[in-house]
């Protein structure tokens, strides 16, 4: 039978989908600049101001396991006390995964979320989510043809099949990205990787 329960195998990260360059232009970040300004207040964003010297967007690498990411130069204690002060960032890079150009919604999305952080909101907090959804909803992922391909890359790259429960030996075939907390049979938590065959 092969099965083994209890034992870990599910990768913990997820295999990088291959994403081809793109000649597009990264987009314009200044009308995004001017949408968050009407919406947040100025004791919000100390690095808004100026910014627009500051910011770089590029395209990243098509293997960058990331939909966007924001850096600054400045190491995060250093712009701790820049933003106490009110001074600007420094440098900010903002890069883009280009498989986004399939998809406008969430490009504007992942754009949106990254230059929340450059202006300042630099946590993933509730106020940088909302701000987010304000502005540039997630697309579902009916909607998204980029989610959906990530999400079945996922399940497909991490070589799990299926799940069996250790308590009562129910198995069923994967249909989520991540693990199931119970078995749906029993409501047990000891879920486990399964990579057997399936009966019907
Ligand atoms: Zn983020
Ligand atoms: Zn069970």
């Amino acid at each position: 039978m092969g099965d083994e329960p209890g034992k870990d195998r599910v990768p913990v990260h997820p295999v990088p989908v291959e994403v081809s360059a793109t000649d597009d232009q990264v987009p314009d970040f200044q009308p995004w600049l001017d949408r968050i300004k009407e919406v947040v207040d100025p004791s919000e964003t100390p690095f808004l101001t100026g910014l627009s010297r500051w910011l770089e967007v590029k395209w990243s690498n098509s293997k960058s396991e990331f939909l966007g990411v924001t850096r600054f130069e400045l190491n995060p204690n250093e712009l701790m006390r820049r933003r106490r002060m009110g001074a600007p960032s420094g440098p900010v890079l903002i890069e883009l995964n280009p498989i986004l150009v399939e998809d406008q919604a969430l490009l504007n999305h992942t754009f949106v979320h990254e230059l929340l952080h450059a202006v300042g909101f630099t946590e993933h907090d509730v106020r940088h989510s909302e701000l987010t959804e304000r502005l540039a909803p997630a697309p579902s992922l009916s909607n998204s043809p980029v989610l959906q391909r990530l999400r079945s890359v996922v399940i497909v790259g991490q070589d799990v099949q299926g799940w069996i429960c250790g308590n009562c030996g129910n198995k069923w075939k994967r249909s989520t990205v991540s693990r199931p907390k119970r078995c749906p049979n029993c409501a047990r938590a000891d879920v486990n990787p399964y990579d057997g065959s399936f009966k019907g």
